[in-house]
């Protein structure tokens, strides 16, 4: 399989960055020219989980941009976990290069557990929408 040739005539690509790199070596699940979604390297306990990131390197996208990714990683994702699933904000892994992480609600990691409860859920699969009651009000 032969792989694209990492650009050189993007001013906003980070070779350093491993979102920025991860489609010029890794296979994906989707691509267009804005977004890409592949799984994760680490799985941290879950059975299934990915992710869709900013083809550039960006920490801030359009609230438009957003609205698509989620609704592309929805129809993605549906067909790939069969349990109760969420997508949520990466938290730890490149702040700086906007993404978001589709996995399933049970994790064998207590740590990861522990940190799914206090997560920013931006969609529910069980609740079509936003699980988060804070953000309710
Ligand atoms: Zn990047």
């Amino acid at each position: 399989m032969k792989l694209n040739a990492v650009p050189t005539n993007r001013p906003d690509f980070l070779e350093d960055c491993p979102l920025c790199t991860i489609p010029f070596h890794e296979k994906l699940i989707y691509s267009d020219d804005q977004v890409y979604i592949c799984e994760t390297k680490d799985k941290k306990g879950h059975k299934n989980r990915i992710m869709i990131v900013s083809n550039k390197h960006e920490r801030k996208v359009s609230r438009k941009f957003t609205e698509n990714a989620i609704q592309k990683l929805i129809e993605k994702a549906s067909k790939i976990f069969t349990e109760e699933w969420i997508i949520v904000r990466g938290m730890t892994t490149v702040p700086d290069h906007w993404h978001l992480v589709a996995e399933d609600t049970a994790s064998t990691d207590p740590k990861e557990a522990q940190l799914i409860k206090t997560a920013s859920i931006v969609w529910n699969s069980e609740h079509k929408g936003k699980s988060n009651p804070q953000s309710q009000s």
